[in-house]
């Protein structure tokens, strides 16, 4: 048994470690941050804009949802960080008392592909909202981060996609090393934990070589980075197979950024992964895809407009709580906005829900036999499926 992680900011104890017959690394775990304590393994639903898209504060909360992340770029360049730090920081400015975790920008930042320049202090870039240049080093990722108050900050990185040729793996996970430095150096709010990212795309050895490095430093979590993004399954569950075994007995908490459907968040917990974050379950909710057990509907599909029952029967979603699976196909129709709403809860609800129920179920010590019915309930909705689904 791992003795808990403290720090002036955050505390991760391991309540129930992986069996030790090795069927499973999944784990919980309790991670208590400076506006409250959020059970692993858990799934924080995204607020890009300090909202999560459609939802009030309660009903982000009626989502079961008990930590969000909001993402830096977006608050940098709209409203400003410094303007939510003189309106009484993030947590007030969007009037939620939970935790937040705030991303560093990296991604957003090195996703704009010709929008931006990357040299070795940072980076160059235009915005994407009116085509202003800006620059964002580890300092200013940072400070930015302390003005936002977010319960906690993630190190500047530079994320590359998962398919790079290896010296170009390579170069930025390198770069992503000396940057978690000035991260680290940069950071002085007590309040405020500090996750470090572990880069090194599929490749074993630089993923591997990254983890030790990262996790060798003195952050308060781990983020597993350069993931979900155009990797197989199978690749992904290769390079949590190279990191995850060298935190074993790291007793941190392991955060893998970017990931959000069922049947991935069921493998990388399996894995060993503690916290995940992605916008999918509201996204392909406004597109109208409602997540149920085993699968999905396509609420636009006509066959709905004469349905009478829930969309889920058993879940405690506003949606499924009040309306047929008929009011919303004609919200959806007739693009009213209660729709978005509607199906957002739903979504999320299903996937916090899924989350509880994996928790409950390591609890119980019946994880590995659970696992073909937490496949079938998650559909094989598979993160490409839902892609190409949506697109
Ligand atoms: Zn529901």
């Amino acid at each position: 048994m791992i003795a808990p992680y403290e720090s002036a900011a955050a505390r991760f104890e391991v309540d129930v470690p992986p069996p030790p017959d090795g069927t499973t690394r999944a784990r919980t775990g309790r991670l208590t941050l400076t506006h409250g304590v959020v059970e692993t393994p858990q799934f924080m639903p995204v607020g890009t804009n300090a909202t999560v898209k459609a939802l009030s504060p309660e009903d982000i909360r009626d989502t079961g949802a008990t930590i969000i992340l909001s993402n830096t770029y977006h608050l940098y360049l709209r409203p400003g960080h410094e303007r939510i730090q003189r309106l009484g920081g993030l947590h007030r400015f969007m009037d939620w008392d939970g935790p937040i975790l705030t991303d560093s920008g990296g991604f957003q930042v090195v996703s704009l592909g010709d929008m931006r320049v990357v040299d070795e202090d940072g980076v160059t870039f235009r915005s994407h909202i009116d085509g202003s240049v800006h620059r964002f080093t580890p300092e200013h990722a940072i400070a930015v981060q302390q003005a936002l108050g977010s319960d906690v900050a993630v190190a500047f990185d530079q994320p590359v996609f998962p398919s790079s040729p290896v010296a170009v793996v390579a170069d930025a996970t390198e770069r992503t090393h000396r940057w978690a430095e000035r991260s680290l150096a940069a950071h002085t709010r007590t309040d405020q934990a500090l996750f470090g990212i572990v880069q090194g795309g599929l490749d074993p050895e630089l993923r591997a070589a990254s983890t030790r490095f990262i996790s060798a430093m003195p952050f308060d979590g781990i983020c597993i980075g350069g993931l979900a993004g155009d990797e197989t399954p199978e690749e992904r569950d290769a390079a949590l197979d190279v990191a995850v075994p060298l935190l074993d007995d790291d007793p941190r908490p392991r955060y893998l950024m970017g990931l959000g459907s069922p049947a991935d968040l069921l493998e990388a917990v399996h894995r060993g992964v503690d916290l995940f974050d992605s916008v999918l379950p509201a996204r392909v909710a406004r597109n109208g895809q409602l997540w149920v057990p085993g699968g999905r509907l396509n609420i636009r599909n006509r066959s709905f407009l004469d349905d009478p029952e829930p969309v889920q029967a058993d879940c405690p979603c506003l949606l499924c709580r009040r309306f047929s699976r008929a009011y919303l196909a004609h919200l959806f129709r007739a693009k009213e906005l209660l729709a978005y709403r509607l199906a957002t809860c739903h979504n999320l609800t299903f996937t916090l829900d899924f989350m509880a129920r994996v928790r409950a179920s390591i609890q119980a010590g019946s994880f590995s036999a659970d696992m073909p019915s937490f496949r079938s309930r998650a559909g094989r909705i598979s993160r490409g499926e839902v892609a190409e689904q949506s697109a």
